[in-house]
């Protein structure tokens, strides 16, 4: 490893503060995706600003029709918390599945989302849920969070505080696993929103990284049942190609998880 200095911030305005001292600084939270890059040389921050402690990022509260889930929860707290398992069980369970033990206990909902990695699941469910990125200053619907694979809507020194989501009617979130890596190969989250819209958002699949299936979206809405998606495809050539699949391959799946998360609907 190269110098870097550390300071683990206490409050968000401290935090901000730190950060707009450093040279080069980055924010880090669970670590999980930025130490490794920096190991391998991808990133070399001067200085590294710790808000995996702030205690106004963790957590999980209602706020009238929404949950609000602070930028610091780890995705084992959104598993394990009974507000989310009651009023969004189909996000409790992804976060459920994402990577192994020490990731969902040391990895966050804020540093998976600033990430954007194209086969990260929690993208799919901010955009299939509709949901609002809060920052140190101003909100961002999901809808315009995220612009390309491992690129977001986000300022360099901007700090995201937590994300807020609608309370849908229901949401389920189906994913293909990489047997290695546990990132989806293909995710896709079905939603049903409050106002009887339907959203359906795929993950691990699309070259430019999550996106929305919207011909999906009209065929569910129509007859919400899987038989509705028979017969509609995604566009092989908008999909990743890499040595775990191919565009053909993924398509496919991307019709196939589709389906699965509309028959676990409840
Ligand atoms: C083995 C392994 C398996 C994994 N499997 C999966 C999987 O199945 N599904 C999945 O979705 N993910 C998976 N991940 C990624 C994991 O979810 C990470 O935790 C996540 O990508 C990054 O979260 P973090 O808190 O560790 O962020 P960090 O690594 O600390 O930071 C990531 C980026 O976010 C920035 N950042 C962090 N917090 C904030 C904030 N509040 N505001 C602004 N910027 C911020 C940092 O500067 C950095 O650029 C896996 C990771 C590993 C190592």
């Amino acid at each position: 490893m190269y110098d870097v200095s550390y300071r683990r911030a206490g409050t968000v305005p401290g935090a901000v503060e730190t950060f707009s001292q450093g040279d080069d600084p980055k924010y880090v939270a669970g670590g999980q995706t930025l130490i490794p890059t920096m190991k391998a040389r991808l990133a070399a921050p001067s200085e590294l600003v710790d808000v995996s402690r702030i205690e106004d990022l963790i957590g999980i509260c209602e706020d009238g029709d929404r949950v609000i889930v602070g930028a610091s929860t780890t995705h084992a707290a959104v598993h394990a918390d009974p507000l989310l398992g009651r009023l969004i069980p189909g996000l409790a369970a992804l976060a459920g599945n994402i990577g192994d033990p020490m990731v969902r206990h040391r990895g966050t909902m804020g540093g998976s989302v600033v990430n954007n990695d194209p086969s990260a699941d929690y993208p799919a469910a901010l955009l299939a849920l509709g949901a609002t990125v809060r920052t140190d200053r101003r909100d961002v619907a999901a809808d315009d969070f995220f612009v390309d694979m491992f690129e977001t809507d986000l300022e360099e020194d901007e700090l995201i505080t937590a994300i807020a989501f609608p309370v849908p009617k229901r949401a389920t979130y189906a994913k293909f696993p990489n047997p290695a890596s546990r990132y989806a190969m293909v995710g896709v989250m079905v939603a049903e929103l409050a106002d009887g819209s339907i959203r359906v958002a795929v993950t691990g699949a699309g070259s430019s990284g999550v996106f929305r299936w919207r011909e999906a979206e009209t065929a569910l809405a129509a007859t919400m049942d899987a038989a509705a998606l028979d017969g509609l495809s995604v566009d092989a050539d908008e999909m990743l190609e890499d040595l775990h699949g191919s565009g053909e391959y993924r398509a496919h799946l991307v019709g196939v998880m589709a389906k699965r998360a509309v028959n676990a609907l409840s």
